[in-house]
């Protein structure tokens, strides 16, 4: 917490890595140095397998929660709206019910760390129990937000049997308790909500991620707390890799991470390539899933590219009129021609730049042509750095609490997905 997350120089070398980059990643388990490896999942691990994201305004299911009269999406997960109106919650279950969706390639490729012995932990904040279903043994993983596994009722903590759960969810209707006396309290599966302590399992093995020699963070915004500190326990000389859109959290800050940015089975793939286990991971994949779902999967990726294409193009036209906007300011204040510095000339590089988006000030000419210049993979960056002004770090969490992110961005943002 508090520490400063700027991207590391370029000029300052990897402690433990021979670089920093995936085919290091690759050649450093291949030595058996990473005997270790804790791996960090979130919304973005389980995006190719279909399952919804509450949050993005282009899902029916979130339409379907609108006309719930949420007050906003994250209330479906929030006990106090619960209490009163348990019944979007039980629309987003049906849909989220095990069973409805199958893992990823991401998913399956923690399974293969798993069997070759190198897998230490798995912290999930998933609910989908993907994890379960791609075959990683269940005492290798913390479920650290909950999952449908069980349920009891939220008075008087009775656990609620479980196939009858089942029919409840199936056919959308909320159960009650009914325990004798008449307690009739709502039942809830045991998945944490906002304001809610995470399961005790959680505290008692984030030592794993202190005694780990790799830490492998994938499709994870790290911005509900405490989830996101655990990244952060990890001793400072060992490699830490990312696998998401965007950068996240304190990611790209020490002298051994590695940014693998884009889409995260994407990542994973060329991770698996690096480590001469492509095939085999396929081969695990399609076996599971089947031919049909793997097909489904993989076209599922190519349109979620498209989108980001069309997004990042958006956003840089955004960028682009904002800025345009200060220059034109510019110009009227010192009837002058505007600053045209180009990113290299800016002191700080091309990370710390983009923190200093400001309408009207200064440096907005050298942030437009980084803008301009830059690729699709630097481009994403720029929009988290642009939001970062509601650092979720800064946010006051309660001791083991989840505390969810403050709202950044608008709904165009990049920063709709999922925390959860
Ligand atoms: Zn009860």
């Amino acid at each position: 917490m508090g520490q400063d997350h700027s991207i590391i120089d370029e000029d300052t070398p990897p402690k433990t890595l021979s670089s920093r980059s995936i085919s290091a990643v690759a050649e450093y388990i291949l030595s058996g140095r990473a005997k270790r490896i804790v791996v960090m999942t979130g919304a973005g691990i389980s995006t190719a397998a279909g399952i919804p994201d509450f949050r993005s305004p282009d899902t029916g299911l979130y339409a379907n929660l609108a006309s719930l009269d949420l007050p906003e999406p994250e209330a479906v997960f929030d006990l106090s709206f619960f209490k009163v109106n348990p019944r979007p919650f039980y629309v987003l279950a049906r849909e989220l019910y095990p069973g409805n969706y199958h893992p990823t390639v991401s998913h399956v490729f923690v399974r293969l760390l798993a069997e070759k012995g190198l897998l230490h932990h798995l912290f999930t904040q998933n609910i989908d129990c993907l994890e379960r279903e791609a075959g990683i043994p269940a005492n290798k993983i913390i479920e650290a937000h909950g999952s449908f596994a069980s349920q009891r009722c939220i008075e008087c903590k009775k656990e609620f049997d479980g196939a009858k759960m089942k029919e409840f969810v199936s056919r959308g209707e909320v159960p009650r308790c009914e325990e004798e006396g008449g307690c009739k309290g709502l039942v809830k599966p045991d998945i944490v909500f906002f304001g809610e302590q995470l399961p005790k399992a959680f505290f008692d093995r984030r030592e794993m991620v202190e005694q780990a020699d790799l830490v492998l963070v994938m499709g994870t915004s790290l911005q509900v707390h405490p989830f996101a500190g655990l990244v952060n326990l990890a001793e400072e000389r060992v490699p830490r890799v990312l696998f998401n859109l965007e950068r996240v959290g304190s990611m790209g800050s020490q002298a051994d991470d590695v940014l693998v940015l884009g889409d995260c089975d994407e990542g994973v793939r060329k991770l698996a390539d690096e480590l001469g286990w492509r095939e085999e991971l396929e081969e695990k994949w399609r076996g599971l899933v089947g031919e049909e779902e793997a097909e489904r999967q993989l076209q599922g990726a190519k349109k979620r590219v498209e989108a980001l294409h069309d997004e990042v193009a958006k956003l840089a036209e955004e960028v682009d009129e904002v800025l345009h906007l200060g220059e034109k300011r510019e110009k009227e204040k010192e009837g002058g021609p505007v600053n045209t510095l180009s990113p290299e000339d800016m002191p700080d590089g091309e990370g710390k730049m983009v923190n200093e988006v400001n309408p009207g000030g200064e440096d907005s000419a050298g942030i437009k042509s980084s803008v301009k210049n830059t690729d699709i993979t630097k481009t994403v960056e720029v929009s988290v750095e642009t939001t970062n002004a509601s650092n979720p770090e800064n946010m006051p969490d309660g001791e083991g609490k989840i505390v969810g992110e403050q709202k950044v961005g608008g709904e165009d943002s990049l920063e709709t997905k999922s925390s959860l």
